[in-house]
């Protein structure tokens, strides 16, 4: 079964069109980047399937599960989906113990705890726990940001430019971490960015987006080598 099948979202604000007849598939496990400029409706798309926006029309479906269209919009908190946003967000005036437990209301104390650790693990944070964000790198925020979203153990993750606000160098050994733990961990990924590298590296299939609408979509190098319109070739800097 498909982990996330969106079927022919659209969305307008004030009439106009952000996102337009969305259509891709994620398997199990698979981490798709949605790349394009700067307000081609990326992060809207995002937000219609983590549930903060409505879909004007269209469905959203998690496994066998029907989060949107049709009448039925399921509440972002009830999706069994992980967020991590470009600011990570994390609670000031919690540890990073305190951040990665916040969500697991359902849990037991004890469990909660388990379940924290484990991730933090996993992230490689153990040693931090009782530190406060402000004591962290930007790179390990962003890791405590990521074990917050995996604590749950959803099954999707959405990272919307999770890493642009990292240093050059940071960046690409902090992308080659969260691959590795989102491909150990068997989640899939919606990442959204306007950087054609960080897509082409992180991705096991990239989509390129227009106006709110897909141009092309398929592996990194297919995209990268052979790309079908005019846009995404000038978008990736091919000058023929
Ligand atoms: P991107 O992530 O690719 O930069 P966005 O999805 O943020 O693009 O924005 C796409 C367009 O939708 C922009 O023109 C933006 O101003 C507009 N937009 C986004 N959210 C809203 C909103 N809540 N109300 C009105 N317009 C919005």
């Amino acid at each position: 079964m498909k982990l996330l099948r969106v079927v022919d979202v659209s969305k307008r604000f004030d009439g106009q069109p952000v996102v337009r007849h969305l259509r891709f598939e994620l398997e199990p496990g698979e981490i798709l980047a949605v790349l394009g400029p700067s307000g081609s409706g990326k992060t809207t798309m995002l937000r219609l399937i983590a549930g903060f926006e409505r879909v004007d029309r269209g469905e959203v479906w998690l496994q066998e599960k029907q989060l949107s269209g049709s009448g039925r919009h399921v509440p972002p908190e009830a999706r069994g989906i992980g967020f991590v946003f470009q600011d990570y967000a994390l609670f000031p005036h919690l540890d990073v113990l305190g951040n990665v437990t916040f969500g697991l209301t359902r849990l037991g104390a004890a469990e909660r705890r388990r379940r924290a650790e484990e991730v933090l693990d996993l992230v490689g944070l153990k040693l931090f726990r009782r530190r406060r964000p402000h004591e962290l790198s930007g790179g390990q925020q962003q890791r405590v940001a990521l074990a917050r979203a995996l604590a749950p153990e959803p099954r999707l993750i959405l990272l919307d430019e999770p890493f642009s606000s990292l240093d050059a160098g940071l960046r690409e050994s902090t992308r080659d971490d969260v691959r590795a733990i989102l491909k150990q961990a068997g989640i899939g990924a919606v990442l959204v960015t306007h950087d054609q590298e960080e897509a082409l590296s992180f991705a096991d299939r990239v989509a390129v987006v227009r106006d709110g609408a897909i141009e092309q979509l398929g592996p990194p190098e297919e995209v990268y080598h052979s790309p079908t319109t005019p846009f995404v070739a000038s978008f990736l800097g091919h000058t023929n």
